[in-house]
């Protein structure tokens, strides 16, 4: 890719338009503003869809809507023979009220983009763009997944794929704007980028009774608190310690008074990791201590456990891609990330067909100094330039390889 900005026509061997980008640079900033003043929570993104399916059309690229829910598929074919790229942008807000005061801050009371899904949809709304404007030099198909509900279990990933949206895919990528990298650095990893996540909900029942009469009670606040300190061992005493995982209780509820001893308490939690194995062994741990402090007890415990997303896993062969194109792309400093703990349905796709997932930096030490899922998130809107050269840069590194 050659760095010349304006330059409109491309030249022999040039592979990126980079002037063109430049030129669709305004329009992602506005898309990515008109989106975040105006953000819809999970599987409920039906003005955003509906914006960007209208969006398409009027670039000429085939659209299909309400795919698995709200998602959107753009086809954009190109004038030479070739393969299937897919590139897809998540496009859900968070139930979190915006306490930003700038002029492109959240409209909709407790709802926020606190995770840059928006400027991600913007992001592919310009990378289609790009192609559209360039698609007799395009080998192949780009396929566009505008894919609701990333942040809600099951997500729309499944739904999408279930629905047809990755048949005849032969590769795919994705990218997450992200603030605790500087504006300028990119990040992968080859094998697992992110966590697993599953959930687990667990009803202990004893028997009630008066506070000052315990020895006629099962207390079940007694034990669900033995459980929670029994489920601190099964990461420090189950898991290889070179294993990363974690077993979160984020909340205990039981009783209603101080002379009352509580019939029924009640946990949730969280469980991250990177490997199968330690996912089907955590979940084992946590059914035997739970049934096993219960009994200890002479409670009753109920677990209803919820497995989420899987691990992210990148394939090899892409995330070298990632390495080779990314100092192309506007010279981009492109480092090793380490395994990461939040979760992302874009699990599900790298599950069916090769691909890689990609962090941007987009954290500026100005406005955009705070972590995703803040009230004050914010994005640095270089990074979406960014990260639209990096997809335009995978996806024609895969085609020329494949040509
Ligand atoms: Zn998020
Ligand atoms: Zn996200």
């Amino acid at each position: 890719m050659k760095q010349q900005k304006g330059s409109g026509k491309k030249e022999e061997g040039e592979t990126m338009e980079v002037g063109l980008l430049h030129e669709l640079f305004p329009a992602m900033v506005e898309l990515r503003r008109h989106l975040h003043r105006h953000p819809e929570l999970s599987f409920r993104e039906e003005e955003t869809s509906a914006h960007i399916a209208e969006r398409l059309q009027e670039l000429g690229i085939e659209v299909s809507v309400n795919v698995g829910g709200y998602g959107v598929v753009g086809k954009i074919y190109g004038g030479l023979p070739g393969k299937t790229v897919a590139l897809r942008a998540d496009m859900d807000a968070l139930p979190i009220q915006d306490e930003k005061t700038c002029d492109y801050a959240s409209e909709q009371p407790g709802v926020m983009h606190a995770c840059g899904h928006d400027g991600h949809t913007a992001t592919l709304l310009a990378v289609g763009e790009y192609f559209a404007k360039t698609r007799e030099q395009l080998r192949g198909e780009i396929r566009l997944l505008f894919q609701p509900a990333e942040e809600v279990c099951p997500g729309g990933a499944t739904s999408m794929i279930a629905a047809g949206a990755l048949d005849g895919v032969d590769v795919i990528y994705g990218v997450h704007l992200w603030t605790p990298l500087p504006v300028g650095t990119v990040a992968s990893r080859p094998g697992a980028l992110m966590a697993s996540t599953d959930e687990f909900f667990i009803e202990m029942q004893g028997q009630g009774g008066h506070g000052g009469m315990p020895h006629k009670t099962v207390d079940s606040v007694v034990a669900a608190s033995a459980l929670v300190l029994q489920l601190q061992s099964v990461v420090s005493r189950s898991v290889d310690p070179l294993d990363p995982a974690v077993v979160t209780i984020g909340a205990i509820q039981g009783g209603t008074a101080q002379n009352i001893i509580a019939d029924r308490c009640k946990l949730s939690g969280t469980v991250r990791c990177f490997e199968e194995g330690t996912r089907a062994l955590i979940r084992q741990r946590i059914h035997a201590l739970t049934e096993g402090t219960a009994q200890a007890y002479g409670a009753e415990a109920i677990i209803n456990y919820m497995p989420g997303y899987p691990s992210l896993i990148n394939h090899e062969r892409e995330y070298e891609r990632f390495m080779e194109a990314a100092p192309e792309v506007f010279g981009l400093h492109a480092e090793l990330s380490t395994p990461i703990m939040p979760a992302e349905d874009f699990a599900y796709y790298v599950q069916k067909v090769p691909g890689c997932f990609m962090l941007v930096g987009a954290g500026n030490g100005q406005n955009a100094v705070y972590p995703h899922h803040h009230p004050k998130f914010d994005i640095d809107e270089q990074a979406m330039l960014h990260a639209a050269g990096l997809l335009i840069a995978m996806a024609e590194s895969y085609s020329a390889e494949h040509a």
